[in-house]
């Protein structure tokens, strides 16, 4: 197996200056220092589905900006397929953070004036490309960003703007753009927070199913219930990774999302009855 995260002995201290330093004091004398990670150590191999949870304040926010390269720790080293990101230039990290990593927020942040298509294209549009690769024209982005489209059931839906689509098909049309530069692993924040229950069941199923096809995903949620469609939950707590346990019996988010469905269809007969 491949190590996709390596990471070793992470800490992350935030260090902030109380309002008034009292008059006469050392500078340095109100000066608050938050140990918001304190030293965690996390492997992740290819093809792993990893829930990180934890109760709010654990620093779940702080490992996940690590992770994603939107933020370095003030000790430890993190290799990401390989490359050491704590030491590299901005250049380095930056071209990591397009071209390693798929992010799926809770908000789905999408163009609101742009179609799927062209939302999804447009990391292709932005790509860093390496000294020795070729820039992608437009025609392999159309290609790409529509393949990308395909796999998350979404090839009927190319031409509609966010706005004509639902908040379950808007997150779809994100994670088309998580998976579109073929990253190392996706990172997924809360990826449902915004939405229903029956939406939330399809996009945990989409998610085992790009797992089965082989995808990395780190998905944060404070949620139990869906830390059961992953395969690995790690959880964290005052800044420290306090378990790491394997999944025994992964649920089947499809299957749950069809009892759901008979559900509601049941109750909204009889409501109608009523
Ligand atoms: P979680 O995402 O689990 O709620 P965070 O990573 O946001 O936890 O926060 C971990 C700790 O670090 C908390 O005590 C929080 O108050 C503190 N913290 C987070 N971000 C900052 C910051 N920018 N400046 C100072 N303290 C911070």
């Amino acid at each position: 197996m491949i190590s996709v995260i390596e990471m070793l002995g992470i800490k992350r201290e935030y260090r902030m200056e109380a309002s008034t330093p009292k008059a006469g004091a050392p500078s340095n004398a109100d000066t608050v220092v938050v140990h918001a990670l304190r030293g965690v150590d996390f492997f992740a191999e290819a093809g792993e589905f990893v829930s990180v949870m934890g109760p709010s304040g654990s620093g779940k926010s702080t490992l996940m900006n690590i992770l994603g390269c939107l933020d370095k720790p003030s000790a430890g080293t993190y290799f990401l397929d390989g490359i050491e990101t704590s030491s590299s230039d901005s250049d380095t990290f930056a071209y990591i953070r397009n071209r390693k990593i798929g992010f799926v927020f809770q908000s789905f942040n999408l163009l609101a004036r742009t179609t799927a298509l062209e939302n999804v294209e447009l990391p292709l549009f932005y790509r860093r490309a390496n000294k020795d690769e070729k820039k992608l024209g437009a025609r392999a982005r159309k290609e790409r960003a529509m393949q990308a489209l395909e796999e998350v059931g979404l090839a009927n839906r190319m031409d509609h703007f966010p706005s004509q689509l639902s908040g379950g098909q808007q997150q779809r049309v994100a994670i088309a753009r998580a998976i579109v530069n073929d990253p190392a692993f996706i990172l997924a924040d809360e990826p449902t927070g915004n939405l229903d229950t029956g939406m939330s069941l399809e996009i945990m199923g989409l998610f085992q199913q790009l797992n089965k096809r082989g995808k990395t995903i780190i998905m944060v949620t404070h949620e139990l219930e869906l830390a059961a469609y992953s395969r690995r939950i790690i959880a964290l707590r005052d800044g420290k990774l306090v378990s790491d346990i394997n999944v025994e019996d992964q649920r089947d988010a499809l299957k749950d999302l069809a009892v759901w469905k008979k559900k509601h269809a049941r109750l909204a007969e009889k409501t109608h009855e009523l």
